[in-house]
């Protein structure tokens, strides 16, 4: 397949949502990661998506929107937690799970009875949505497991050649995909930590919790409440192990493992003004806010430039923290080493 590349004057975005509505697929630039939308109400369209990107299919998908009276058709219910959040948050970095209607293909929802609903702030995001005229199911537009894209060269390296076209947008803002809240019950809980953290949610709702899954590795045969959350993420090639604590001790800690792994390219994702000898060294930013941002593209340059270990120093402990830690410790695979105390 041809994949076209489009910019985001109108001709080309009336195009692309042309080919939304028609049933094709088209990634797109939000404020989080890039998406892979399809039509969300096209069984056919959704199974593409799973496909284009190797996705399990127990694995539901966000449905997008461009206007808060779109959320209505798709949902049999707003509790008062959830209108609440809506107006706070959206259009915003943030995801709410709602009760399905009918109209809602078990395609899309992996079978649940929920639906996972996102307003995007991104223009270009919205001026697709509202051109197909239809909600787009839409996933980060990566194959499977690789970290999510945040810029249009991402999306070309992973996706080229197996969708229909890609918005050639702007680079993302916020780097990880949206907070994630599943307001169904009475209590709120935060599934994903993302764009609008748990402190601004509890302004909003107070009585909100946290699923214990988001910073620990899932025990065997437990079924997360976010099913996303079992598998394997944002996994470059290079080995990732992160290394956490205060900036000196951080420091010292790299450095023995640099001695000790003086065979291989190393890799350290730095947070700090720290330098280290025989590593390739990627400043990722001294707040998690600019940290978050850059991390996905930091991961994959680390793959482009060959290396085969990274260090990623985290010495940073603020209400983005969350966010960041729920990423990159998956991109370790949980291997975490735990420094001095901050
Ligand atoms: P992605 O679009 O790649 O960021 O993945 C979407 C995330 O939302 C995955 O972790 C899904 O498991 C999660 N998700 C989507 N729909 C639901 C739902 N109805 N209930 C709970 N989690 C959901
Ligand atoms: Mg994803």
């Amino acid at each position: 397949m041809q994949t076209k590349i489009f910019k985001t004057d109108d001709n080309s975005i009336a195009e692309a949502g042309r080919i939304l509505k028609d049933g094709g697929l088209v990634a797109f630039p939000t404020e989080t990661v890039y998406g892979l939308g399809g039509n969300a109400l096209m069984p056919d369209s959704v199974k593409k998506i799973y496909k284009a990107k190797g996705r399990p299919s127990d694995n539901p998908l966000i449905v997008h929107i461009a206007d808060l009276e779109d959320i209505k058709p798709l949902v049999s219910e707003i509790n008062d937690n959830a209108k609440a959040l809506i107006d706070a948050f959206m259009p915003g970095p943030f995801t709410v799970i709602l009760r399905k209607s009918e109209l809602v293909p078990d395609t899309v929802t992996a079978e649940m009875d929920t639906v996972a609903i996102r307003f995007p702030e991104n223009e270009t995001a919205q001026r697709l949505i509202r051109a197909a005229g239809v909600p787009i199911a839409a996933p980060s537009a990566n194959i499977s497991g690789k970290p999510s894209p945040t810029r249009a060269s991402h999306v070309i390296d992973d996706l080229s050649g197996r969708i229909d076209a890609i918005i050639d947008g702007e680079n993302c803002m916020v780097g990880v995909e949206s907070t994630i809240v599943d307001a169904t019950g009475d209590v709120p809980v935060l599934l994903r930590p993302g764009g609008i953290t748990y402190d601004e949610i509890c302004e909003i709702v107070p009585e909100t919790v946290i699923d214990e899954h988001i910073l620990n590795s899932l025990p065997e045969g437990e079924k997360p409440l976010c099913p996303g959350m079992k598998y394997t993420h944002y996994s470059p090639e290079a080995d990732v192990y992160v290394v956490e604590g205060n900036v000196r001790a951080v420091r010292k800690k790299i450095n023995e493992l640099l001695e000790q792994n003086s065979d291989k390219h190393c890799g350290v994702l730095t947070m700090s003004r720290n330098t280290y000898n025989d590593a390739l060294i990627i400043y990722g930013g001294m707040t998690n806010k600019e940290y978050a941002k850059g991390l996905f593209a930091n991961l994959r340059e680390f793959d482009r430039l060959g290396v085969d270990v990274v260090f990623a120093e985290l010495c940073c402990d603020d209400e983005y923290s969350m966010a960041v830690k729920n990423r990159i410790y998956k991109s370790a695979g949980h291997k975490v080493i735990k420094t001095l105390d901050l």
